[in-house]
């Protein structure tokens, strides 16, 4: 029989109403439960892990990922599949962090939530959990079908370094706007394997240094040079660049200097673009061709999540700069085209 360990983090799936304070809150997995009976249909195997205390995703961190990743790493013999249940506001950073992590996986890692509280009349999440399940089931050949980290929602399957909560109120809450959907739910499940990352050739191995020390510019027109030196001069060790269209920035003089005065510091600089779809493009445009000249690092097509969770990674491992140029070139799990 199949054998899938869910792992629950919390978010707004097993959430009830607080009668006290009328928000919403955390529950146990035993809510969940109760209200799918449709589990004990279902012909797998399952075995259940609980956070303990159960999170509102808002409160993730590196230190949930490294207990994440652990558990993976305890029991991936024993399991077929894993399903993370855990919020969908900082889904795609975790499940981003994982891909990292998680090198090597020959297992689906599948996460997923809800919109609604599973115990809602109108709830998305029994849909959500019932399907994943089922993708995280899914083999061909005697191999996992979907050998990845990835996120299932409202019918899809997204890659997860790729995709981004783009809404807070439709069931449709993710997107991956720079890389083809896995599968789709239909009648049929249907798994698109062009897409699909190809079973490892190494053995799995687990990374859990990530170093969080990333400062975050977003530009706009007429920010001011304190904003901007408030970032370039603080003590982080790299800076996410959010940029306009292709990664262009002003030209102006003293932004320049900030930055250059930055990485003669020895902090990295990353360029992604405010667009969710599209890629970086440095010296597509004068406005950018500075910034390469200067040695900013182009994010090309990495989401916010994505690049902010491969830096973490990278400065974790302690890696020189040179190290971090060159991974930060190239993909290490799918997580940019270039
Ligand atoms: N605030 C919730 C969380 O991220 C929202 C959700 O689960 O959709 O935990």
């Amino acid at each position: 029989m199949t054998k899938i360990l869910i792992i629950y983090t919390g978010g707004t799936i097993g959430m009830v109403n607080d009668p006290l304070t009328k928000s919403l809150i955390p529950f146990d997995f035993g809510q969940i439960q109760q209200n799918v009976p449709e589990l004990a249909r279902l012909n797998y195997d399952l075995e259940v892990h609980s956070f303990d205390p159960i999170l509102d995703s808002s409160n993730m961190d590196p230190t949930a990922w490294v207990e994440l990743a652990r558990i993976i790493e305890n029991r991936y013999e024993d399991f077929d599949g894993f399903v993370i249940l855990h919020g969908s506001d900082t889904m795609a950073f975790t499940a981003s962090a994982l891909s990292f992590m998680l090198e090597n996986l020959s297992k689906p890692v599948v996460l997923t939530g809800s919109q609604l509280p599973i115990g809602e009349i109108r709830t998305d999440a029994k849909e959500n959990l019932i399907t994943a399940l089922e993708i995280a089931a899914t083999r061909k050949h005697h191999a996992a079908m979907v050998p990845e980290v990835c996120i299932y929602f409202d019918y899809r399957l997204f890659r997860g370094n790729r995709s981004i909560k783009y809404n807070s109120e439709k069931f449709e809450a993710f997107q991956s706007p720079n890389y083809p959907i896995l599968a789709e739910a239909g009648v049929y499940l249907s798994f698109f394997k062009n897409y699909i990352q190809h079973q490892p050739k190494e053995p799995f191995k687990v990374h859990y240094q990530l170093d969080p020390n990333i400062g975050v510019l977003k530009l706009y027109p007429g920010i001011s040079k304190n904003a901007v030196d408030a970032i370039t001069e603080s003590a982080v060790a790299a800076i996410v660049l959010e940029t306009f269209g292709s990664g262009n920035t002003t030209t102006a003089e003293w932004f320049t200097e900030s930055l250059q005065g930055a990485i003669n510091r020895g902090k990295i600089i990353v360029d992604i673009s405010q667009c969710q779809g599209g890629s970086v493009q440095l010296g597509k445009y004068e406005t950018s061709k500075r910034l390469e000249e200067m040695g900013v690092l182009s994010g090309y097509d990495m989401t916010f999540e994505a690049t902010i969770a491969k830096l973490m990674f990278l400065l974790g491992k302690g890696m020189s700069r040179e190290e971090i140029v060159s991974c930060m070139e190239r993909s290490l799990r799918g997580e940019m085209s270039v």
